[in-house]
């Protein structure tokens, strides 16, 4: 069995009257996402870390923001789409594990129904997908409230596994 990790990072913007966004979430907050797409930046570092393990680039270059037709697009179609590359090269998600860093939103509530969504998208259980939620402190753009950031990692997976039975998987 081959394996590769990939991570992703994003931010995004924050501004009043916004729609919020995370993980294919909406969550009610009174501020969201300045972005070309609906802003998903969870997604985005999923799409991102997905595409790294695998070496196929990145997300600004399969769905560049200078694209009218990626413009209000529901990330959760780039994830699909990602995922379709990386599962026709061979690869297989085996976990993911994401951060959210937020100043003024509080995720904790959120947390379960963004770990169930982002299951349901990558098709894993739920117990391979984990998210943490962190603030930065009162420090820069984030800590003030002005951007939030997400990071993820991802494991993928390919081949026959070639274990003697003796490995414990
Ligand atoms: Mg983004």
């Amino acid at each position: 069995m081959d394996y590769r990790i990939g991570q992703g990072w994003d931010r995004h913007r924050l501004a009043a009257g916004r729609r919020l966004v995370l993980g294919g979430v909406e969550i009610a907050a009174p501020v969201g996402f300045v972005a070309h797409s609906d802003g998903d930046v969870l997604l985005h570092a999923l799409c991102d870390a997905l595409l790294g393990a695998c070496a196929l680039g990145d997300i600004g270059a399969h769905f560049p923001d200078t694209d009218p037709a990626w413009k209000g697009m529901d990330s959760r179609r780039f994830v699909a789409e990602v995922l379709a590359q990386v599962n026709a090269a061979g690869w297989s998600l085996v976990n993911l594990d994401g951060t959210i860093v937020a100043e003024t939103v509080r995720i904790a509530p959120h947390r379960e129904a963004i770990r169930e969504s982002l299951a349901g998208l990558v098709g894993l259980p739920k117990d391979r997908v984990s998210l943490k939620a962190k603030t930065a402190e009162g420090t820069d753009a984030v800590g003030r409230g002005e951007a939030m950031d997400a990071q993820v990692v991802v494991l993928v997976s390919r081949g026959e596994d070639r274990g003697s039975g003796g490995s414990g998987r």
